[in-house]
C-alpha cells in the first residue's frame, strides 16, 4: 500500500468525506486496523506505541479511585505507567495471573506470556471476573492466542514487536470485543492525539503479511533453544511458555550476564523483542531487583537455529565460572 501522508482531505460539495483530518483517521491506519481486527476477531485501534495504547485504554475506561489488578511480572513499563497514574487517583494491586484475580477491582490486566517471566494467565478465571479484562498478547501474537475467544474484553499489542516484526516500527494496538468500547476508545484517541502516523501503519501492513511464517519459525527455534539451554551447565533456570519466540534464562549473576551479553557475535545485545533478528539483554539494568541479576531475556529471530545455538554456547563459556559447554 502506498502511503498517503495528507493531514487534510478536501470536502466534496461542502461535505466532509470518509477522511477529514489525519488525527481522526487515515487510509493506512484504517486498513491496518481492518487486518488486525480480522486476526484477533474484534475491533482494532492503533496508537502511537504499545505504551500509548495502554495509557489510552486506562484513561478511557477507568476513573480516579478505581483499581487495576496487574499481573505480577508483566512488562516492567506497564507497571511504571500505572504507578505514574496513581498521582491521578488510580490504584494498582499486583496478583499472580496463574490464579484468580482479586475481588473488588475495576480492571484486570494480564499478559500472555508475561515478559520476562513467561507465565501464562488463567484466562477462564479472569473472564469470570465481573471487571473488564485486558490481555497484553504482545508476545503470544494472534498466531498463538486470540484472547477475545476466551471471553476477555480487550487485547493489547505492542505492534512494535512481532506484528511489525522488523525493528523499524513503533506502534500499539487495542482490539476490543465490543463495538461500543471501540467507539469510546477511538473518541479518546482522537481527542488526546495518541494516534498512529501513516508511515508506521504501512510498515505494519507489510509486517502482517509474514506474521504467521515468522512466528511459527521463531516458536520452533525458541522451543529448541529452550530445550538445549536447559541442559547447559552455566544455565540455572529456563523460562519458556511453549509458544512464541520469547524466553528467558538465568546465569549465576550480573558478571556472568555481562559476559554473555558482550561475547555474542550473531545475536544482538539490545532491548526489545519480536523482530527478525535475535536480541538478548540482561533485564536487571532496567528492572532492578524485580528480576534476578543473571536473568537474560532472549528474543529469537529468524537466523538458523544451529547458528543461534553456536553463538549462545560460545557466549556461555564463562571463564573460571563453569565447565565449558560440550
Ligand atoms: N507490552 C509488552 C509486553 C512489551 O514488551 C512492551 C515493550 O517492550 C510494551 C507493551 C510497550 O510497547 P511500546 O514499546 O511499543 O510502547
Amino acid at each position: 500500500m502506498s502511503v498517503d501522508r495528507s493531514t487534510i482531505w478536501p470536502y466534496k460539495d461542502g461535505e466532509p468525506g470518509e477522511f477529514i483530518y489525519q488525527r481522526y483517521g487515515h487510509p493506512a491506519g484504517v486498513e491496518a486496523e481492518r487486518r488486525l481486527g480480522e486476526l484477533d476477531g474484534g475491533h482494532a485501534l492503533l496508537f502511537a506505541s504499545g505504551s500509548g495504547a495502554t495509557t489510552a485504554l486506562v484513561l478511557t475506561f477507568l476513573s480516579s479511585g478505581e483499581t487495576i489488578a496487574l499481573a505480577q511480572g508483566a512488562y516492567f513499563g506497564t507497571g511504571v505507567i500505572f504507578r505514574e497514574l496513581e498521582r491521578w487517583g488510580l490504584r494498582v494491586v499486583e496478583f499472580d495471573q496463574t490464579g484468580t484475580p482479586p475481588d473488588d477491582v475495576d480492571l484486570v490486566w494480564l499478559e500472555a506470556p508475561s515478559n520476562p517471566f513467561l507465565t501464562m494467565p488463567d484466562l477462564a478465571a479472569a473472564a469470570a471476573h465481573p471487571a473488564r479484562v485486558v490481555v497484553d498478547a504482545t508476545a503470544a501474537t494472534p498466531i498463538h492466542l486470540r484472547p477475545l475467544e476466551h471471553g476477555v474484553d480487550f487485547v493489547l499489542h505492542s505492534a512494535t514487536k512481532y506484528l511489525g516484526g522488523h525493528d523499524d516500527v513503533l506502534l500499539g494496538a487495542v482490539v476490543c470485543k465490543r463495538e461500543d468500547d471501540a467507539e469510546r476508545l477511538k473518541e479518546f484517541r482522537t481527542r488526546s492525539g495518541i494516534v498512529a502516523a501513516p508511515d508506521p501503519c504501512v510498515l505494519l501492513l507489510r509486517g502482517l503479511e509474514t506474521l504467521e511464517e515468522r512466528v511459527r519459525r521463531q516458536t520452533d527455534s525458541a522451543a529448541e533453544l529452550a530445550r538445549r539451554l536447559q541442559g547447559h551447565p552455566a544455565v540455572q533456570i529456563v523460562r519458556y511458555a511453549g509458544i512464541g519466540g520469547l524466553l528467558s534464562f538465568d546465569v549465576a549473576g550480573a558478571d556472568e550476564a555481562r559476559h554473555v551479553e558482550t561475547s555474542l557475535k550473531l545475536i544482538t545485545n539490545a532491548t526489545s523483542l519480536g523482530g527478525i533478528h535475535s536480541l538478548l539483554e540482561a533485564r536487571a539494568r532496567w528492572e532492578g531487583d524485580r528480576v534476578p541479576p543473571g536473568l537474560l531475556r532472549l528474543s529469537v529471530g529468524l537466523e538458523p537455529v544451529e547458528d543461534l545455538w553456536a553463538d549462545l554456547a560460545q557466549a556461555l563459556e564463562i571463564p573460571g565460572g563453569f565447565p565449558a559447554h560440550e
